[in-house]
């Protein structure tokens, strides 16, 4: 059964699209099967993995509001950029907001809807809006674990108390299944100071949770969105590229790590 896991951070603009995309690639990359949701009614991941948000026959809206069946949402491989299936997102998506409110159970819907394909991947990604909306909240309810993406800034910290006090109660009334997998060092620039006074309070703080690989500020990261593509897809050369590979290694690794110790318990 695929593991499913959440980019989330309340916080705008921290790189939460950028690194769903380039996980996703890079884990698909690496001959897994992958499925990226796109819950944001931004949309931006759809756009980044080369698919036309304005010209959607479904939306995640539909799965979630008109209960369609997933698969009949789903934007196959061959027809993205990244080399994964797409449960894609538009603007439409912003009116679940409300249509959900008075639903049984509104917290459950995508974890319900992500049931019926679970099967059919090794890893599902989801892309969050950046709020603790109830759109989040179901990408937290659908997820075996969170990846938070953070830039070394001195108010990133205050944000990320917040963001934990959510997953802790979240994890106790709702989804016990749901743990933090790691922080993620996103836009990294190792010229600054604060970077790795950042860092060094991530690590006394979280450990072996925070990532060893940091994802370097890069151009090609940035520029690779608006050519619809990965960066892997875009310039798989460039230090963006190399760091969201790292990074995959880094996940594949440390899963057959706790699989390996699970099975020896
Ligand atoms: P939102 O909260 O609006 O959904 P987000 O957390 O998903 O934003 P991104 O869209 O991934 O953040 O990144 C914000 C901006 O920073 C984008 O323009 C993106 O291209 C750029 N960016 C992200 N990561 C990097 C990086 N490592 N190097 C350079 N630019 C980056
Ligand atoms: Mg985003």
């Amino acid at each position: 059964m695929g593991k499913v896991v959440v980019i989330s951070n309340q916080k705008g603009g921290v790189g939460k699209t950028t690194t769903c995309v380039n996980l996703a690639a890079s884990i698909a990359a690496a001959n897994k099967k992958v499925l990226l949701v796109d819950i944001d009614p931004q949309g931006n991941a759809t756009t980044a993995s080369g698919v036309d948000k304005f010209d959607l026959a479904h939306t995640i809206q539909n799965v979630l509001t008109d209960k369609m069946p997933v698969r009949d949402v789903i934007i196959s491989k061959e027809q993205t950029s990244g080399g994964y299936d797409l449960l894609p997102s538009n603007g439409d998506v912003a009116s679940c907001e409300v249509t959900l409110i008075n639903e049984i159970a509104r917290e459950q819907i995508l974890n319900n809807a992500l049931n019926q394909v679970k099967n059919d991947y090794d890893y599902i990604f989801i892309d969050c809006p950046p709020s603790l909306s109830l759109l989040t909240v179901n990408g937290m309810c659908a997820a075996d674990s969170v990846i938070v993406p953070m830039q070394c800034e001195f108010f990133a910290l205050e944000g990320l108390t917040d963001l934990i006090a959510i997953i802790g109660k979240l994890s106790q009334a709702v989804n016990p299944r749901l743990k933090i997998d790691g922080i993620l060092r996103t836009m990294y620039d190792n010229r600054n100071k604060l970077g790795s006074e950042v860092s060094n309070q991530l690590r006394t703080y979280f450990g072996d949770k925070l990532y060893r690989t940091v994802i370097p500020r890069n151009v090609k990261l940035a520029e690779a969105p608006s050519f619809g593509k990965p960066a892997y897809y875009y310039d798989r050369k460039s230090l963006g590229s190399k760091a969201y590979l790292a990074l995959a290694g880094e996940i594949l690794k440390r899963e057959e790590r706790d699989q390996q110790r699970a099975a020896a318990v």
